[in-house]
């Protein structure tokens, strides 16, 4: 393989230890970037400290290095960034693209709907609103047509971000920075080249890309991993009590997760240590296997869930 400029993360958010969907997303971003001969970053998403569960970046840390899967530097801690991200927002708010709005919840909730833009008038302009009682939206009903190839779908979709939710928050009405500002300005300050994460995060992909194009920040590449539900057809989650990962059995979940993402690995791999197993994983890793046999359905509908209120 042809070495090539490969930066790529694992961004979790310190809302509980992880489990073996973490642990999933986590390994195909550590194959994808080892297998490209790149580098793999670490970085602690804790900017919703109502969220969090105090510990769970140490746990995290801790999971991850007991199944090998070791990043380079310095773990980055979004709590530490606010500065970054206010200089973003400042600098999006100058192109008159930011808005304050005090919709109400139910009023957001309206069924099947888009945001339609009822605050719009009130630009923001130039100072800063943070915790003001308003959230701030930035506009997408200009926005062009947001063109996306998913790196291990291998699939290109076409979203128009006024029709996929529009106007979407940037800073929360307590103050807090919102997630789709923090992350693009982090992948962009990292130098990302390939985010690698979950499905359940398609929705928010085409929103980064608007915003770091807004900013004149390059644009990763992205892939998303099939999500792993759980009996119900949930996501497995740490708010669904998902069991986290157990150190102990780091090589059988490691056996497991590679299996999860079609990499089919050999049975005599299955007593081998977590060294040998993620040697033979990187020199395997095949972005085919991820979703073959498998329908994502990767089109303007799944993107158009109409889910504006859910990561913000
Ligand atoms: N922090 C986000 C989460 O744990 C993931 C962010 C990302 O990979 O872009 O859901």
């Amino acid at each position: 393989m042809v070495a090539e400029a490969y930066t790529g993360r694992f961004a979790p958010s310190p809302t509980g230890p992880l489990h073996f969907g973490s642990l999933v997303t986590a390994l195909a971003s550590f194959l994808d970037a080892r297998a490209h001969h790149g580098r793999w970053l670490l970085r602690i998403e804790d900017i919703d400290p109502p969220r969090e569960v105090h510990g769970a970046a140490a746990t995290i840390a801790r999971q991850l290095d007991a199944h090998g899967l070791h990043w380079d530097g310095e773990i980055l801690y979004q709590s530490r960034r606010e500065a970054l991200y206010r200089d973003a927002l400042l600098r999006l708010a100058a192109s008159g693209l930011l808005f304050l709005c005090d919709c109400s919840r139910d009023r957001l909730r309206r069924p099947g709907g888009n945001y339609d833009g009822a605050c719009r008038h009130r630009i923001l302009t130039g100072s800063d609103p943070g915790g003001s009682g308003f959230s701030v939206r930035i506009r997408t009903s200009d926005a062009p047509e947001i063109l996306f190839t998913d790196c291990l779908l291998g699939r290109t979709a076409s979203i128009n971000l006024g029709d996929a939710g529009g106007d979407f928050v940037l800073r929360r009405r307590d103050g807090l920075f919102a997630y789709q500002l923090a992350v693009a300005v982090d992948d962009a300050a990292q130098n990302i080249t390939h985010v690698v994460r979950g499905h359940d995060l398609l929705e928010s992909t085409p929103r980064q890309m608007f915003l770091l194009r807004e900013l004149g920040m390059p644009v990763p590449i992205y892939g998303h991993v099939p999500v792993v539900l759980d009996a119900a057809g949930r996501k497995l989650s740490k708010q669904n009590h998902a069991p986290e990962l157990d150190p102990r059995d780091a090589a059988d979940n490691l056996y497991r997760a590679l299996t999860w993402l079609g990499q089919n690995p050999p049975q005599e791999a299955a007593n081998a240590s977590i060294t040998e197993l993620l040697g033979w994983a990187r020199q395997h890793w095949s972005r085919q296997a991820v979703w073959h046999g498998r329908a994502p359905n990767i089109t303007e509908s799944t993107i158009t869930s109409r889910q504006y209120g859910k990561k913000v």
